[in-house]
């Protein structure tokens, strides 16, 4: 057996590790285009081990992150990675969250996760005592991790597990040989293949339409911004505070995050992006930007969400009404106590309906899979996935 695939983030190399335990003897080949493993989505993130609060019961999103969140701290335990589990408190800050929140509550107790408990406002000051909020729940088995290490841990797992790893090696055609076989040309050369994974993050749609897809659904690549707080105000912040996200959006809301290696970030905003690829206002691409503004979807998406999307665009280029975000959960919060942070691009799968996908989405062909919604919490989930990914590739090469 032979497999190959595509795309060398936390995805692609926690599938490539869990098919070197499901296919011991298959000849595995990665690749990934750019000069080294993680360099987009699972190395531009907020650093979080997410246990699967948000997500619906029953939804492959919950499931893969409430078991993921298991693989991948076993995973950084046994590789001595850096990771903390300080736990997570979600904040309301008027009844109309309360409610939310109580929802929230149920979800995370019916997805499984240990611990939860509702805080009313004496009890989450005892915890962070800068927050504001008249309600909490405390996720105790959340936390943060260096998920620079883990790409890298990976990555040496799976060539000291034999598989053959290539970076530099963008794949720009995909073709088939045979009834069942493939060929992936690549920058780096051609790959032969039985069965192919694509995990290519922002590029999944397009990895896809060249193996023969439809691009019905599109990625939509969403930046999300971020503030540091300065050195002098980062005690204003103790773990993680996050707000009740609005259930219309996939996106969490800005939030604080307590960094592995120290210091506190703000944020992300979600903003559309002029480029896939681009962690800079300034980033145009042009063939980026001509894709999403010819997908109807989006032009639906913008219609229906006016006010929320103009927000976005204010929020982006205004310091002070960012700073408005992040008062609501800590008041003391000045501009002053910001410097600007880095940024991430988040791939977003929209339907041509203007729908955001909210489930984890992995598109089965009998030779073929495809990942073509994997946002957060898929850094947390990966190793779920990958193992998910594993199963499905058995079933189908045994049909
Ligand atoms: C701002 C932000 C905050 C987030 N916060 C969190 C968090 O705290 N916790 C969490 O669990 N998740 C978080 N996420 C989500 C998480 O980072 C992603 O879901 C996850 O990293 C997706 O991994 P991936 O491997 O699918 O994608 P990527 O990391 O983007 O990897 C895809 C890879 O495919 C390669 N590729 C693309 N096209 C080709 C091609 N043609 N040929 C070869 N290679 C190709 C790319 O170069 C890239 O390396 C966040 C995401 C963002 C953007």
């Amino acid at each position: 057996m032979r497999i190959c695939v595509i795309g060398g983030g936390l995805v692609g190399l926690a599938t490539t590790l869990q098919l070197r335990r499901e296919f011991p003897g298959a000849e595995l080949t990665l690749l990934e285009k750019e000069p080294d493993f993680g360099r987009h989505q699972s190395t531009h993130n907020s650093g979080v081990l997410h246990a699967g609060l948000y997500y619906k019961p029953g939804s492959v999103k919950a499931r893969m992150a409430v078991h993921g969140i298991r693989l991948m701290t076993e995973f950084c335990r046994s590789h001595g990675i850096a990771h903390e589990i300080c736990g997570k408190l979600v904040v309301a800050v008027d009844e109309t969250e309360v409610a939310r929140l109580k929802t929230l509550l149920e979800r995370g107790t019916q997805n499984g996760l240990k611990g939860l408990r509702w805080l009313n406002r004496d009890q989450l000051r005892e915890i962070e005592p800068h927050a504001a909020g008249i309600a909490a729940v405390q996720v105790p088995e959340e936390g943060i991790v260096d998920y620079t290490a883990v790409v890298q841990a990976m990555a040496a797992d799976n060539r000291a597990g034999g598989a053959t790893l290539l970076t530099g090696a963008r794949v720009t055609a995909i073709r088939r040989e045979g009834p069942q076989g493939w060929v992936v040309a690549s920058t780096a050369g051609e790959v032969r293949a039985d069965f192919i994974v694509n995990c290519a993050g922002l590029h999944c749609d397009r990895v896809a339409e060249l193996a023969g897809e439809q691009r019905s659904t599109r990625i939509v690549p969403f930046r999300g911004e971020y503030y540091q707080l300065k050195a002098s105000s980062s005690g204003l912040v103790k773990h993680l505070i996050y707000p009740v996200p609005d259930p219309t959006f996939p996106f969490l809301g800005v939030h604080f995050t307590r960094l592995i290696h120290g210091g506190v970030e703000a944020g992300p905003n979600a903003i559309l992006a002029t480029s896939r690829e681009g962690y800079r206002k300034t980033n145009l691409n042009l063939a980026d930007l001509a894709d999403a503004l010819t997908f109807g979807g989006l032009w639906k998406f913008m219609r229906r969400h006016k006010a929320m999307c103009w927000e976005e665009v204010v929020r982006s280029f205004s310091k002070r009404r960012f700073c408005a975000s992040l008062q609501k959960l800590v008041p003391e919060i000045t501009e002053a106590d910001l410097e600007p942070g880095g940024a991430g691009v988040r791939a977003q799968a929209m339907t041509p309906a203007g729908e955001l996908v909210q489930d984890f989405e992995l598109v089965e062909r009998p030779d073929a899979l495809h990942v073509l919604n994997a946002p957060s919490p898929a850094a947390t989930a990966s190793l779920a996935i990958g193992e998910e990914i594993a199963s499905r590739v058995r079933r189908l090469a045994r049909k």
